[in-house]
């Protein structure tokens, strides 16, 4: 089969189009008769046949022969883009020098070599895929248990390995105690702010009963001492009372005696 026309830049000259799949000759080679196919298609054709597709004159595989050298010319020098366009390579080059350009192009769309591997993109995607594809590894057996490239592996080194992996455990480890305490800490503080606001708020209220307190303390000292100057004061009139009704009491057992003297004496 020849190349698709229209992936060249410009329009191509029947000559250098094959007689059977009229696409551009790939592999061309010609017949007696001066006509161009690709070799695949008119081997192909020669298969069954015995004549000449376009001309019916007779013809066979030995009679066929290289193209000319001025239309191999032409052909060699035809503008054509890169296959893999569609997935983004835009390489445009000689018609002679595609398919070397094809082989390597990073925009070819491959599977990735590992056979349970389904994965499927640009050359370069499987080229990157490939280093971490994990259908492509196994688990060394040399005693770490990392899973390592099925093919020999000489960059592996188990104790390398070990060691790297205890540096991400403890360095995992510390991330994680860091953020514990972290967290501890914010809630110790936000504990000490609450207890220490509570705290205030019991030292007003002491306060506030210590003032009620001495004022309770000054009104009772008020009291006692009312209390007192009552008691001095009722006392004071007792004895004055006392003192008054003693008096005439002596008096009247006076009066009483002369009386009584009096009536003794008559
Ligand atoms: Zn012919
Ligand atoms: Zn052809
Ligand atoms: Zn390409
Ligand atoms: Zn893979
Ligand atoms: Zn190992």
């Amino acid at each position: 089969m020849g190349f698709d026309t229209d992936r060249f830049l410009t329009a191509v000259n029947d000559d250098l189009t094959c007689c059977i799949c009229r696409d551009v000759l790939e592999d061309p080679v010609q017949s007696p008769c001066e006509h161009a196919f690709c070799r695949s298609c008119i081997m192909a054709w020669l298969v069954h046949e015995t004549i000449c597709p376009e001309d019916r004159l007779p013809l066979s595989r030995a009679s066929l022969r290289s193209l000319s050298r001025y239309m191999q010319n032409d052909l060699n020098r035809l503008q054509i883009r890169c296959c893999n366009q569609p997935y983004g390579c835009d390489h445009v080059t000689d018609l002679e020098f595609i398919s070397s350009h094809e082989r390597s192009c990073e925009f070819q769309c491959l599977k990735c070599p590992n056979e349970q591997c389904a994965y499927f993109a640009s050359r370069a995607d499987v080229e990157r895929h490939k280093r971490s594809c994990e259908k492509g590894k196994k688990q060394c057996e040399q005693g770490c248990g990392f899973l390592i490239n099925t093919s020999y592996d000489p960059e592996h080194n188990c104790v390398q390995e070990l060691r790297i992996a205890l540096e991400i455990l403890r360095s995992e480890i510390t991330f994680k105690y860091e953020e514990q305490k972290k967290d501890f800490d914010l809630r110790l503080d936000l504990q000490r702010n609450h207890m220490i606001q509570k705290l205030d708020a019991l030292q007003i209220q002491v306060d506030d009963l210590t003032a009620e307190n001495s004022r309770m303390s000054s009104r009772i000292m008020d009291m006692e001492l009312q209390h007192r100057q009552n008691i001095e004061r009722l006392e004071h009139e007792h004895r004055k009372v006392t003192a008054h009704t003693t008096g005439s009491a002596r008096y009247r057992s006076m009066f009483s005696f002369k009386d009584k003297w009096k009536e003794s004496t008559v």
